[in-house]
């Protein structure tokens, strides 16, 4: 086993196949889904010599199917694809409205969920929907072992996940919830094309005025996407009402941890999370 010159590129027809190149070929291995990450980061020098494997063709990846109480959504599902699906939009509109910005309609089509969960980013636009979707992410090892890990605890700083060298991201499974409501609001520098300053997704069901359900998660307002617990209970204990929408959004604007960066600052970002929030909430009635 010699480590690769510069990049050596593999196409594996199946997990097995995956598994056996994995074994063979020097680490660190890096998985191509649509590239839109990857050739980024190897274009800027940012990949050290490595062993790409071409995951495109693996069967096992794709799919969005409802699968008796939960949903499952194959890793390789484009963002435009999570935009078209039905499914999708029944039971996870956060989600739906999150892919919908995403990039531009190159990016959508061909960006991965995978590659987006992979990266780890605080800013990755379709895990704050997932947060609120009380996603569980299925792993594959190279061992051929399988693990699921809650959306939450996948990321554990900027850029870094529980994911081991090897592993792969099959897919993510999250419950069926009937009457499910949701939205997504970022921010960025432009309206596309531009990476979130600060997002805010919901997930609801609603029995009246009352919230049966009610999950809110925050980006680019900590190191890693964060739950809003406190703004939650704000909700249900008060309501689908104007009082309580505006009390939830002063809480979050409380509960998140933003830094100042090249982006934002601190300041802003802490009094548009509740904006986002307020908005995305006003909106709910819509759906
Ligand atoms: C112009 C531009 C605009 C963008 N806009 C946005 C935006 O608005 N919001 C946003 O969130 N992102 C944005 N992105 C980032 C990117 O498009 C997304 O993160 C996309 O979902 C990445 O998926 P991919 O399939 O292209 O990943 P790839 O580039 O193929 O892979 C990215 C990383 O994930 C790993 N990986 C891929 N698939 C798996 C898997 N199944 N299991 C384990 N690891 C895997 C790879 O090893 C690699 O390290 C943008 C990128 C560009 C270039």
């Amino acid at each position: 086993m010699s480590a690769p010159a510069l990049i050596s590129v593999h196409r594996p027809k199946d997990l097995k196949s995956l598994q056996e190149i994995v074994a063979r070929t020097e680490p660190p291995h890096y998985f191509l889904a649509g590239g839109t990450d990857l050739l980024v980061q190897h274009k800027d020098g940012f990949i050290p010599p490595s062993t790409w494997l071409d995951v495109t063709g693996l069967a096992e990846l794709g799919g969005i199917v409802h699968d008796g109480d939960e949903i499952w959504l194959g890793a390789l599902a484009t963002h435009e694809e999570l935009v078209r699906s039905r499914i999708v939009r029944r039971y996870a509109p956060a989600l739906v409205d999150a892919c919908r910005v995403i990039g531009g309609p190159q990016i959508r089509w061909r960006g991965t969920l995978g590659g987006n969960l992979a990266n780890a980013s605080p800013a990755a636009d379709t895990v704050p929907a997932l947060f609120t979707l009380e996603a569980r992410v299925e792993i594959l090892g190279s061992d051929g072992a399988r693990r699921q890990v809650p959306i939450d605890a996948l990321a554990s700083a900027p850029r870094k996940s529980v994911l081991e060298n090897g592993e792969l991201i099959t897919g993510v499974r999250f419950p069926v919830r009937d009457g499910a409501r949701g939205g997504f609001q970022r921010l960025g520098q432009r309206r596309a094309q531009a990476i979130s300053k600060v997002s805010v997704a919901v997930t609801a069901v609603l029995d009246g005025t009352t919230f049966t359900y009610v999950a809110i998660a925050c980006g680019s307002v900590a190191p890693t996407v964060v739950r809003a617990p406190r703004a939650e209970a704000i909700l249900r204990e008060g309501g689908f009402t104007a009082d309580a929408i505006e009390e939830a959004g002063r809480e979050v604007s409380n509960e998140v941890r933003p830094i100042d960066d090249l982006r934002s600052t601190e300041k802003y970002r802490r009094a548009m999370a509740g904006v986002l929030l307020r908005r995305a909430l006003s909106r709910l009635r819509l759906r």
